[in-house]
């Protein structure tokens, strides 16, 4: 068996603590989620028939603010899984400043066979289960995998009968008609997309021109490979859960984009491409290779065969500690989750602060205080990792850790 999503995370957290040289106590506080919450979800199919259905949602730390995190529907999600999320969801909020702590949610389930009356009333029905811990003062749910605005808008709106009155803060990653962001949609990969450039001009590739293969093209993959593209790069590959679709001369992802809009269910086969599995995608010969799917996906056995540069996290968690560590030994330039897909909670945030202020911001002031944020965040983790003669990831572990370990300190113990 492969690392989990769970021990990567303790791994990374317990690497951080010893370069900080952190009590064993606070370890444990750092390590153990703040609250996990195990949820039934009855729904009854459009058929008729009641399934009972598991749902999550874990609050690993509100020391630094309510908790934060998106809501994942997957056969293979469960508490371990969701638990790990939280955690890198605390590590991200800290390294990019933001005053909230780390959650994650999820039902164990396959959306793709749901209608869309039965999602939105397993939404409805979670929302309510876990609506005793949530709010916006608590904890602000937004999307991930196999969620998407219209499930924040359904839960948006269970939340706001229930308590009699609209709230708009109680989730980010909404439609703009209903309290949502400018520039949220596309947050999450034009800070892929910042962080991809910031770590090209580190190892002295030239942007123009420079290869890219993208593993998942979902909300994050799709739309970081067409801002990539947009901005000169050459994207050679793209997957999905079905497989991938290469173009050594370059695909269009746009073109990609409106096909599936228009209901092609896959990547693969898109006119003009070569059918190659997701391994195939992994060992491709490019400058950057962004897992944009799902965690674990380059582990021990298959480490050895990335021939990228550069690996750009888009996914959380796509790379276990003993990857990482083949890959630092063969000189990859490794941009962690952390640091990489931070632009999803960044204008989150943005989103957050403007639903509390019932005042909304123009998309290009989202876009220019996401990258001057992304900019700053990327040079304070690279300086550190110079400083230290660390990788990125420890460098950027030893930030976040350090930020809510201090927040713990000068709070104290209660009692
Ligand atoms: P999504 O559901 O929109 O897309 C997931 C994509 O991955 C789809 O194209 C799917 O076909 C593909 N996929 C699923 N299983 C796969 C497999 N086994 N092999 C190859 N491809 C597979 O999800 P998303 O929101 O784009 O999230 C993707 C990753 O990015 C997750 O790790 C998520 O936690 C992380 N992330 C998302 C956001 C966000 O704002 N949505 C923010 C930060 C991080």
């Amino acid at each position: 068996m492969h690392q989990s999503a769970w021990e990567s995370a303790q791994l990374q957290l317990a690497t951080a603590v010893g370069h900080l040289g952190l009590d064993d106590g606070l370890h444990q506080l750092l390590a153990t989620p703040r609250r996990a919450l195990t949820v039934s979800v009855p729904l009854r199919r459009d058929d008729g028939h009641v399934e009972v259905l598991q749902g999550y949602r874990v609050q690993h730390s509100v020391t630094r603010g309510p908790a934060k995190g998106g809501i994942r529907y997957h056969p293979a999600t469960d508490l371990d899984e969701v638990k790990a999320l939280a955690m890198w969801m605390t590590w991200k909020c800290a390294l990019i400043g933001v005053p909230f702590g780390g959650a994650k949610g999820g039902i164990t389930v396959d959306p793709r066979l749901l209608s869309r009356g039965e999602l939105e009333r397993m939404t409805r029905r979670y929302a309510s289960e876990i609506l005793p811990i949530v709010g916006p003062e608590q904890d602000i749910p937004a999307p991930d995998v196999g969620t998407d605005e219209q499930t924040m808008a359904w839960f948006m709106d269970t939340f706001s009968v229930q308590r009699g009155y609209t709230v708009t803060g109680v989730v980010t990653g909404k439609p703009i008609a209903i309290g949502g962001s400018a520039g949220r949609g596309g947050a999450t990969s034009r800070g892929v997309t910042y962080a991809a450039f910031s770590a090209l001009r580190e190892a002295g590739i030239d942007p123009d021109g420079a290869t890219v293969a993208v593993q998942g093209f979902g909300k994050v993959g799709a739309l970081a490979a067409q801002y990539l593209h947009d901005a000169g790069c050459t994207v050679v590959a793209v997957s999905d859960v079905k497989g991938g679709a290469y173009d050594p001369g370059g695909l269009d992802p746009v073109a990609l984009i409106r096909a599936l809009a228009e209901g092609v269910d896959s990547v693969v086969g898109s006119p003009g491409t070569d059918t190659i599995t997701n391994s195939e995608l992994l060992g491709l010969d490019v400058d950057v290779l962004i897992p944009a799917a799902l965690e674990g996906v380059v582990h021990e056995d298959n480490a050895a065969a990335v021939r990228a540069r550069i690996v750009v996290e888009g996914a959380n968690g796509p790379l276990t500690p003993d990857a990482d560590a083949v890959l630092a030994e063969a000189g990859v330039l490794v941009v962690p989750d952390i640091l990489a897909n931070a632009g999803g909670v960044a204008v989150s945030y943005f989103e957050w602060v403007q639903d509390l202020q019932a005042w909304f911001w123009s998309e290009d002031e989202v876009n220019d205080r996401l990258h001057a944020l992304m900019d700053r965040t990327y040079a304070e983790v690279s300086a550190l990792a110079a400083e230290r003669a660390v990788s990125l990831r420890d460098a950027a572990h030893m930030i976040s850790v350090g930020r809510v370990a201090d927040a713990h300190r000068t709070r104290g113990l209660y009692p």
